[in-house]
C-alpha cells in the first residue's frame, strides 16, 4: 500500500500522458484511493483528469521550489484537487513548472524534493502516479527518486527503442545515489497498430528487450484515448467500452496481478543495463531473463 509509480520515457508522445490518467483512473473505479502527480510543465494529465489550470492559485511548481521540505509537503496538501472520479485526485501542474529547473539549479537535495513532499502524503493513497515530462531532466530524477516502481510507455513506432538504453542508465543511477528500491514494474506498449508490420515488429523487439517486463495487453491506436482529454475525462470514464479503455482496465489488471509475484523481485533495470554494458545501445541486451 502506498506504492508510488513513476510513468517514465523522455520521448513526448509516447502515450506517458495517457497511460497515467488512465491506470490512475482504473484503479480509482477499482474503489482505491489513488494519487495523480503531474510533473509536467504542459499540465496534460492535470487537464485531462479534469482540472482547470487556469483557476490555479498553486500547483507543483510552489511544491518544487518552497524553501523547505516541510513548507512543500504542506503545499503539496493544499494543491491537491479532487476530480470528477471517485477517489482519484490530481496534483495539479501548470506553465510555471517549466521554470523548476532554474529555480532548483543551486538548491541543497534537489533531487530529493518530491520524495520529501509525498513521504506523508503517499500514506493517504493506495497508489500514486506520478506523469512526467519529455526530458531526463531535474523534474523526472525526482519523479525516480521518489517512486516505488517505473513504467515505461513505448510508442509502437520506428524508434521506439531509441533512448531507452539511456533511461535505464539513469534508473540504475538513480537506484544507486538517491533510492534504492527502485524497480522496473513494466513496460506499456503503446498505439499499437494491427493493420501495420512495423507495431508488430516493434513490439517483438521490444519483448526481446525486456524480457518478462512488458505488458501482454497491448495498448492500440484508438481515436477515444485521443478525444477523451478534451473533455477532461479518463477514457476509462468517457467511453469504458472502448478499445482503448479495456486495454488500459486490462494492463491495471495485469499489473496488480502480477504485484504478489513481483514483490522481491530482482531490480530488473539493473540486470539489462550490466548484463552486457560492452555494447552501446539496447539492442542485444537482455535475453537471458
Ligand atoms: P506523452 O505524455 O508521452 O507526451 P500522450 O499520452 O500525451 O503522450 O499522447 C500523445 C498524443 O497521442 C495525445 O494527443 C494523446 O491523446 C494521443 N494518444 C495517446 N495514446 C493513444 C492511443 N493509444 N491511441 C490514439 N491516440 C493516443
Ligand atoms: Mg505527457
Amino acid at each position: 500500500m502506498g506504492d508510488v509509480y513513476a510513468v517514465v520515457n523522455q520521448k513526448g508522445g509516447v502515450g506517458k500522458t495517457t497511460t497515467s490518467i488512465n491506470l490512475a483512473a482504473c484503479a480509482a473505479l477499482d474503489g482505491k484511493r489513488v494519487l495523480l502527480v503531474d510533473l509536467d510543465a504542459q499540465g496534460n494529465a492535470t487537464s485531462g483528469a479534469g482540472v482547470d489550470r487556469s483557476a490555479l492559485t498553486a500547483s507543483m511548481f510552489d511544491v518544487m521550489t518552497a524553501s523547505d521540505p516541510g513548507e512543500s509537503a504542506e503545499l503539496l496538501h493544499h494543491i491537491i484537487a479532487p476530480t470528477n472520479v471517485v477517489g482519484l485526485d490530481v496534483a495539479p501542474a501548470t506553465i510555471d513548472l517549466a521554470g523548476s529547473d532554474l529555480s532548483l539549479a543551486n538548491s541543497i537535495a534537489r533531487e530529493m524534493r518530491l520524495s520529501r513532499a509525498l513521504a506523508e502524503v503517499r500514506e493517504e493513497y493506495d497508489i500514486t502516479l506520478i506523469d512526467t515530462g519529455p526530458s531526463l531532466g531535474i523534474l523526472t530524477i525526482n519523479a525516480l527518486a521518489a517512486a516505488d516502481w517505473v513504467i515505461v510507455p513505448i510508442q509502437c513506432e520506428y524508434y521506439a527503442l531509441e533512448g531507452l538504453s539511456q533511461l535505464l542508465q539513469v534508473i540504475d543511477l538513480v537506484r544507486s545515489q538517491l533510492n534504492p528500491d527502485l524497480r522496473l514494474a513494466g513496460a506499456i506498449l503503446t498505439m499499437f497498430d494491427a493493420r501495420t508490420r512495423l507495431s508488430f515488429e516493434v513490439a517483438e523487439e521490444v519483448r526481446a528487450n525486456f524480457p518478462g517486463r512488458v505488458y501482454d495487453r497491448l495498448i492500440p491506436r484508438n481515436v477515444r484515448l485521443a478525444e477523451a482529454p478534451s473533455y477532461g475525462q479518463p477514457v476509462v470514464v468517457y467511453d469504458p467500452t472502448c478499445a482503448g479503455a479495456q486495454a488500459y482496465q486490462q494492463v491495471y489488471e495485469e499489473m496488480f496481478a502480477d504485484e504478489s509475484a513481483r514483490t522481491g523481485a530482482r531490480p530488473v533495470g539493473v540486470d539489462i543495463v550490466n548484463e552486457d554494458a560492452e555494447s552501446g545501445d539496447i539492442a542485444g541486451r537482455g535475453g537471458s531473463d
